[in-house]
């Protein structure tokens, strides 16, 4: 089996199953606004979901919604991130939960990132994490202290390889680690908390054998894949800040609950970097998702576009690091206009009698970038090299076939936006003008029905645009529309 590394050529992923994908991707947490952080493992996974279908598998993918028990210092100490959120705005933590994670998809729509096929929440699956907290107890890797039970890794080290996806090694670690306070309730300074007993304050809790309490934030993402994926799957994806310690956590809870590793293949997405820097609150160099479209912070000299920080994003491998800057940002938005452009001039080439191009090259090309680890970078400029042809198919200089020019079309279309889900959003607003428009006319003769006190025509034109999903708004400036739902 291979670790921290996905097979990086396609003909050696082997599936466990020759036509289905099993595919895990830890999801947000969902305590704040969607930020370019959200952004890189949304795409990354996306690419990896499209191209897997594009190979004719059919594949689930299951990206978790982290809705309960992520600490604030990401270990087991702290308030829980999104029971904070709720106090400082006195919400209730649900509500946060789903006003972020609403923002959230709302986010990722515009960056066109498909939904995966499952989308469970960590707080809906407290029986399954009880189950396994229970299971791993039984097989003595995990101990009962104060209410909280914690996962023996001193234990489970001896069984099995403590570090694997990681490289540590728990020696390693032990000795460069200071000893525990003798306040903690783990033995050991690796042990991690699989189920914590709640603090009187704390809102979100529920009945277990232990305690009440909440489940350790590590465990969601065991008890889940292993409810929809089953006891072994192909591939587990996140960003590479979660290969150590939650991926290895992971492993360990899955090893010590069934016996066997779960994920067959792990992908890690590289990080972003900021003028190269990490991005922080504490920096001044955070920037959401939100303020990225509409340029509204301190580091951008401009708005942009959703497909343009998507194709900024695909411009590099997803296990480099990315650096976002005005200037990289600004090369991107020419870059993706003339790509479109030029996808604009090969439905303008008049075809002739005969083909003077290989089109097969096209496809040949960009099967093998995306078969070699998903090389998507390649895959851009392989269709800038075309785009040359195509303006030279434009201006008659090369020729091909009415046939052959359907078929490169084609193939343009699902490597565009099949395989990277990049999409003409000019186009998408002009659709929007359009429709804008068109309505603006029929309120317009619904007005001088109105007005000739025809009343049955305006009612008519109402109910007629409520059934095509069109809600209008009567007020004293006039009827305005807007998407019923
Ligand atoms: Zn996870």
């Amino acid at each position: 089996m291979l670790y921290n590394s996905l097979s990086r050529k396609t003909e050696e992923f082997i599936p466990l199953n020759p036509q289905h994908v099993g595919l895990y991707v830890c999801g947000p947490t969902v305590y704040g606004d969607p930020h370019l952080g959200h952004a890189r493992p949304a795409i990354t996974f996306d690419i990896l979901f499209r191209y897997l279908k594009h190979k004719g598998y059919q594949v689930r993918y299951v990206r978790n919604i982290t809705d309960v028990g992520h600490l604030e210092n990401d270990a087991d100490e702290g308030e829980d991130k999104i029971t904070k959120k709720a106090r400082l705005e006195q919400l209730e933590p649900m509500e946060v939960a789903q006003y972020y994670t609403n923002r959230y998809h709302d986010a990722m729509d515009s960056m066109n990132v498909l939904r995966p096929s499952i989308e469970p929440h960590a707080s809906g699956h407290i029986i399954e994490q009880i189950a396994m907290t229970q299971q791993i107890i039984d097989n003595g890797y995990a101990y009962i202290s104060n209410g909280s039970v914690y996962f023996d890794v001193e234990k489970y080290n001896k069984d099995f390889p403590y570090g694997i996806l990681s490289g540590r090694k728990l020696d390693d670690l032990m000795a460069n680690t200071r000893t525990l306070d003798g306040q903690s309730d783990k033995r050991g300074p690796f042990d991690f908390a699989l189920w914590k007993k709640a603090q009187k304050e704390h809102i979100m809790r529920w009945p277990s054998p232990w305690s009440d309490g909440f489940p350790g934030w590590h465990m969601e993402c065991s008890a889940m894949s292993a409810k929809y994926l089953g006891e072994q799957f192909d591939i587990h994806g996140g960003g590479m800040d979660l290969l150590f310690p939650h991926h290895e956590c992971e492993i360990a809870q899955r090893c010590a609950s069934s016996g066997h590793r779960a994920a067959k293949y792990w992908v890690h997405n590289n990080m972003i970097t900021i003028e190269g820097q990490k991005m922080g609150k504490s920096l001044g160099n955070f920037i959401t998702l939100e303020q990225m479209f509409s340029g509204n912070h301190p580091k951008l000299t401009q708005g942009y576009s959703p497909m343009t920080i998507r194709f900024f994003i695909l411009q590099a491998h997803y296990r480099s690091t990315l650096d976002f800057s005005n200037e990289a940002l600004q090369a991107s938005e020419k870059g993706f206009t003339r790509l479109m452009n030029g996808i604009a001039a090969l439905q303008r080439v008049k075809p002739t009698d005969k083909t003077t191009i290989d089109i097969s090259a096209l496809d040949k090309k960009v099967a093998e970038a995306m078969d070699n680890d998903l090389n998507t970078p390649v895959v851009i400029s392989t269709l800038f090299e075309w785009i040359k042809t195509f303006h030279l198919l434009e201006e008659g200089k090369e020729s091909i076939t009415a046939e052959d020019l359907t078929s490169l079309q084609k193939s343009v279309a699902v490597i565009v936006e099949n395989i990277l889900g990049l999409k003409n959003q000019k186009q998408n607003e002009s659709h929007k003008e359009l429709l804008d428009g068109v309505i603006g006319m029929i309120l317009t003769e619904r007005q001088h029905a109105k007005e000739r006190k025809d009343w049955a025509t305006s009612d008519a034109i109402r109910d007629r645009l409520k059934e095509l999903g069109i809600a209008v708004k009567d007020s004293r400036e006039g009827a305005t529309w807007e998407f019923s739902n």
